[in-house]
């Protein structure tokens, strides 16, 4: 896990294939399945966490895709005998687009009564498009608190929004790393977590998230990104991942046994220039956080970590006009 960022990334890439002709549906499938894995542990974590988070939104659970974003779009349309070229991607588990009647690759036409096809797009690799129809999802949900999803067989589902953290979780086609943009989250296709169990998966997807919700990227460009910077806002991701999993309903102990699996295996290499520390320091501040984070939860049923959490890094105080529920 780092923090680099990479200007290639397009949803869903590795499905383009070399093969232009034929998208293999098992490419297919096993990248769907990956990214229904993602959404679904995001919607976790961010709705979970919520109360705590500084920065919230309406979400209702529904990720859409846009055919333009692959390489080879007729072939995927054809694939998924779609006409148009939106259609669902995802609909996160535990979330309101759940129980609409709404199905993975069904065909969206329009939301909030905005046609999507209309929009300008490069015929292939273009995911601004996509990325433009969830900011119109967000935008109906802030003005009205629902969103109209206009299907290709004409029927609307009119979806309600829920207060999560703003953040997106998406799945890049090629890399092995998780890495967090600020309000996105990035997991390359080939990120050892995707083989992991669900709540070590959640762990590492925790600790990018944490980058984000203690607003990493703007105490780094304050302060500066040397490497004893890097290495503090490292140890407090390890640190919050267990507050984290615990509000999202996961064992706050999923943290120690990733950083347990994960840690021998990536405890050198690029991420070894002392911007963080070995495997197992890491492993044992995670553990004594546990010990917090339990007690916490048997005490309160909750780990606040707005108001509970060490910080290691200097932060302007809280915003005090938010209104916490
Ligand atoms: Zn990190």
């Amino acid at each position: 896990m780092g923090r680099i960022s990479s200007p290639f990334i397009f949803f869903i890439l590795a499905l383009t294939a070399s093969n232009a002709h034929a998208a293999p549906p098992a490419t297919l499938i096993h990248q769907q399945a990956q990214n229904q894995t993602l959404q679904d542990i995001g919607w976790r974590l961010a709705q979970g966490n919520a109360r705590f988070c500084n920065k919230v939104q309406q979400s209702t659970g529904l990720q859409l895709q846009d055919m333009r974003s692959y390489k080879a779009p007729d072939t995927v349309r054809q694939v998924l005998g779609l006409n148009g070229d939106f259609a669902v991607a995802s609909i996160a588990r535990g979330s309101p687009a759940q129980g609409a009647g709404l199905m993975t690759n069904q065909e969206v036409l329009a939301v909030a009564g905005q046609r999507l096809d209309v929009w300008p797009a490069a015929k292939q690799l273009d995911w601004k498009r996509q990325a433009r129809a969830q900011d119109a999802i967000d935008r109906a949900l802030e003005r009205n608190g629902s969103v109209a999803i206009t299907l290709a067989t004409g029927q609307t589902v009119e979806l309600r929004g829920t207060p999560i953290c703003a953040t997106r979780f998406d799945l890049a086609g090629k890399g092995d790393h998780a890495v967090a943009e600020g309000r996105r989250i990035i997991v390359g296709a080939d990120f050892p977590g995707f083989g992991y169990l669900e709540d070590e998966f959640a762990a590492a997807i925790a600790h990018e998230a944490a980058h984000d919700w203690l607003d990493h990227q703007t105490w780094l460009n304050a302060h500066g990104r040397k490497q004893k910077h890097i290495r503090l806002t490292e140890r407090e991701a390890d640190r919050l991942m267990p507050w984290l999993l615990a509000n999202a309903g996961y064992d706050p102990a999923a943290a120690l046994r990733f950083m347990k699996r994960w840690g021998p295996h990536h405890d050198g290499g690029v991420f070894r220039k002392r911007t963080h520390d070995g495997w197992d320091e890491r492993a044992q501040a995670i553990a004594e956080e546990v010990e917090i984070v339990s007690k916490r939860m048997a005490a309160s049923g909750s780990a606040d970590w707005r108001n509970f959490f060490r910080r290691d890094v200097a932060i302007a105080p809280p915003d005090q006009s938010r209104v916490v529920e």
